[in-house]
This record gives structure tokens, sequence and C-alpha cells, in this order.
């Protein structure tokens, strides 16, 4: 904050910088009517005095002013407690000027008249009471700094004056130099206030900034964790992802005690066609006919890419006759695709299947459901090719001992 923008005493220090909320309770604690009681119960002890050693007069003056100037800031403090809201409007901060400015014009006013023609007692007390009340207005002076700086020179300047009018012309320097003490003060204040105000704001952004990176960081790696496992060419849930989803499918299919089935998937005559036409045509059909083949089997269960040109899928739930059904929906899927984009590619290719349905009972493991799946494989391949074979020994098995 500049000089400038100190002397003003409209201006809250670091209004700039501070939140609405911070804003609303700087000012709410500028309204706090607390201070204005000790100063009040300061004077009217002087006043007191007063009326013991002969000025009662003075006392008197003392003690209603003072008293008014309370009840004034009690009032306002009440109003502003009930009806200011977030963010503060400027009428508010204009009030509470208004009120403080009153407030110094009042204790000058008290502390002037107990100075003037009073006894020693009245006049020490007096003095005491007043840099009581300009220290604690220095106090909390860093929170709108121009509207103490006023505050402060109306009580000294008053009672210095009411003095010099007295005969104690020493007062003007004494007042002085107390001025250029305080303010020095309010300046140190301000400053640290300011600089504490820009620690806060600071913080907040650093601390929003890092909110705003965790939200990317954690996106990412949601979308790492989603690649890890997926196939990257076919974009199915790969190896690794099928090994967890198979585990779960067993377990469920072992606690309800419902069938499961295991297709294994293998493009027939691959190395062909890629020797044919090249591997990256190869890539090209491999995408095409593990889409044709998702989009029979999602509906039913989960396929991944098992490596190279083989595919696994499972079909929880599916006794052997439903999977035949899938199985053979799936082959003829494959058939009925066209690799447009590969020049001179045969009409469309084909895939052998084997299938195992079976109950997940005591014996049956996953290797050996793997393994029947890959027997009815090789059986599809030994028998021609695109065709689907099922392994009923697993199946039977599984029944007998159910
Ligand atoms: P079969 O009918 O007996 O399965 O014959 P096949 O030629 O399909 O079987 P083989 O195991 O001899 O060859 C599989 C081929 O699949 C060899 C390999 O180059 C190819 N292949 C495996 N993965 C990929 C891939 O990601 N892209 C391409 N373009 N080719 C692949
Ligand atoms: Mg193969
Ligand atoms: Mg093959």
């Amino acid at each position: 904050m500049r000089l400038v923008g100190m002397l003003n005493p409209f201006s809250l220090a670091g209004s700039d910088i501070a939140s609405p909320e911070q804003v609303e309770a700087t000012l709410r604690e500028l309204y706090s009517s607390k201070p204005h009681v000790m100063a009040t119960l300061g004077i009217v002890l002087a006043s007191q005095s007063a009326a013991w050693s002969g000025t009662g007069w003075a006392g008197l003056v003392a003690t209603v002013v003072s008293v008014t100037c309370l009840i004034l800031r009690i009032v306002l403090e009440y109003l502003y407690v009930r009806h200011a809201a977030v963010p503060v409007r400027d009428q508010w901060v204009l009030l509470f000027v208004l009120g403080s400015l009153l407030s110094g014009l009042g204790w000058g006013i008290c502390g002037a008249v107990l100075l003037y023609e009073a006894s020693a007692t009245t006049q020490t007390i007096t003095v005491g009471v007043a840099c009581a009340i300009v220290q604690g207005a220095a106090g909390r002076a860093f929170m709108m700094p121009g509207t103490a700086f006023i505050n402060i020179a109306l009580v000294l300047g008053l009672m210095g004056s009411a003095a010099s009018l007295d005969g104690n012309y020493v007062f003007i320097p004494a007042c002085l130099l107390y001025y250029g003490f305080l303010s020095s003060f309010i300046v140190q204040m301000v400053k640290n206030r300011m600089q504490q105000l820009r620690a806060e704001d600071m913080s907040e952004r650093l601390l929003k900034e890092l909110i705003i990176k965790n939200d990317l960081l954690r996106v990412a790696n949601d979308k790492l964790a989603e690649t890890a496992f997926e196939d990257a060419l076919t974009g199915l849930p790969n190896r690794r992802k099928f090994d967890a989803a198979f585990d779960e499918a067993l377990r469920n299919a072992h606690g309800r005690q419902t069938s499961i089935s295991l297709m294994m998937i293998d493009v027939d005559h691959f190395k062909l066609f890629n020797d044919t036409y090249g591997h990256q045509a190869g890539d090209r059909c491999l995408q095409a006919l593990s889409k044709a083949l998702n989009d029979v089997i999602s509906a039913s269960g989960l396929l991944a890419r098992y490596g190279g040109e083989e595919f696994v899928a499972i079909l929880p739930d599916h006794d052997q006759s439903n999977a035949f059904r899938v199985a053979e929906h799936a082959r003829q899927a494959v058939q009925l695709t066209q690799i447009f984009d590969v020049e001179k590619s045969p009409p469309s290719q084909s895939v052998s299947i084997g299938l195992v349905s079976c109950m997940v009972i005591n014996g049956v493991s996953r290797e050996s459901i793997l393994a029947a799946a890959d027997a009815a494989l090789y059986d599809a391949k030994q028998q021609g090719r695109n065709r689907v074979c099922l392994n009923q020994n697993l199946g039977a098995a599984s029944a007998n001992a159910a």
C-alpha cells in the first residue's frame, strides 16, 4: 500500500488483494464497539477525578460526550452485524469512517475539557487515558490507516490546543512527537498486514492450482490405468485384463452356482494373409475382425485379445447351448466381414472357435478350462477350420460332480 493509499481515510488496507470475506471480517472487527467501552470507562474515571477536584462541569461534559459516542458506536455495530453482507458495499465503509471520526472528535473534546484548568491529578489521569485510547486506535490502524491518522490527530490536536490555552505550551511538541511515533508504528503495522495478505493470497492461488493439477493428474492416471488393460491395436481388453476378469467371473460362477463358458478364437490361415498382403494389411484385418467379434460377444460377455491372432471370450451364466449359439453367431459375423481397404484381399476371413461350458466346482480350475477350450480349438482346426467345436469333457465332468 502506497503512502497516498495509506492516507486515504476510506481505504481498507489490502482490499485489492483481500477476498470479499476477508474485507467483511476486517470491517466487522472495525465496527466492534468493545474498544469504545474501555475508552468510555477511562474518560468516566477522569471525569470523576475532575468532579472531585472542582471542575465538575468538565467531568459532566466529558461523561455525556463519551457515553453518547459509545451509544452511537453500539448502534452502528448492531446495524452492521444485522444488515451487512458479502461483498461489503461502500456505504458501510463510509458509515464506519463517519462513526470513527465522530469518536475521535468526541474523545478529543473530552480530553480537552478535562485538561483545561484541571487539577494535576485530573490532568495526569486524562493524559494516561488519552494515551491508552490513541495507542489502542493505533494498534487497530493497520486495517484502515487513513481514518486512524485523522482520528488520532483529532484527539491529540484538541488536547494539545486545550493545554496550550491553559499555558501548558510543552504539550504541543509532546503531542507532535507522540503523533510521529504512532505514525511510524502504524506504517510498520500496515506493511506487516500487506505482507500477510499477500502471503495468504499466494497460498490460496497455489492451493487452487494444486487442486486443478491434482484433477488433471487423476484424469491422466485413470487414462493410464485404462490403457494398461487395453490392447493397442484392436482397443479390446488385453491379456492382463482378461486374466483378472476371468478370475472374477470364475469366483462369481462358483458363488452363484451358475455355468460359465469360454471361447478360444483363432483366425484361420492368418500367416498366409500376412505373407500375401503384408503385415500392415494384416493389422487392419485384425481390427476389422475383432470389431465384428466384439459386436456379437459384447452383449453376452467379454472379448479380449489373447495374443497374436487369437482372441478369448468369457460368457458368464451361459450353458452349452446358449454359448454355442453366441459362438456360431460370432463365427458367421467374421465370415460376413469384408476387408475393404486391403486391395485384392479375399472377400472374407474365417475363425475357428474352441468352446467349453461348465459349472465351477472343486477340481475345475481356470487352467483346466483354458486347456479344454484350447483342445476344442485344436479340434476345430483339425476338422477343417471355420467352425465351432465344443469340448464336452469338462462340462460332463462338472455335471457329474454336481
Ligand atoms: P491357423 O489357421 O492354423 O491358425 O494358421 P495361422 O496362419 O493363422 O497360424 P500361425 O500361428 O501359423 O500364424 C499366425 C500369424 O499371425 C503369424 C503372425 O505373423 C500373425 N500375427 C500375429 N499377431 C499379429 C499382428 O498383431 N498383426 C499381424 N499383421 N499379424 C499378426
Ligand atoms: Mg494362432
Ligand atoms: Mg491362426
